[in-house]
């Protein structure tokens, strides 16, 4: 049986959420992958506890190495706060 992983929030230790995968990501099985087309029906897979806590999104890592890089002298100010607060559907999981 085919599996479809749909997008889930992921909460990150700088406190964005983001979608992974950002569309539903299908894995097909052994008898569709003959056939060239998934299972009518494919088993949803969910991460549902899957929060990544211990690492910065990937917008904010690549920030801060783009700050590193710019002065050398690493973070100048001790604040480092979200740039752009989209709040409004800000969803976090349970675990
Ligand atoms: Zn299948
Ligand atoms: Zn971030």
């Amino acid at each position: 049986m085919c599996r479809v992983e749909s997008p889930a929030p992921v909460t990150y230790k700088c406190r964005h959420t983001k979608l992974i995968p950002q569309q539903p990501r299908v894995y097909m099985c052994d008898a569709a992958d003959r056939r060239g087309f998934p299972c009518k029906t494919p088993e949803q897979t969910s991460k549902g506890s899957c929060h990544n806590r211990l690492f910065d999104c990937p917008n904010c890592m690549e920030k801060k190495k783009r700050d590193a890089k710019k002065d050398g002298k690493g973070p100048s100010s001790g604040v480092i706060g979200p740039i752009s607060s989209k709040t409004g559907t800000s969803i976090t999981i349970e675990a």
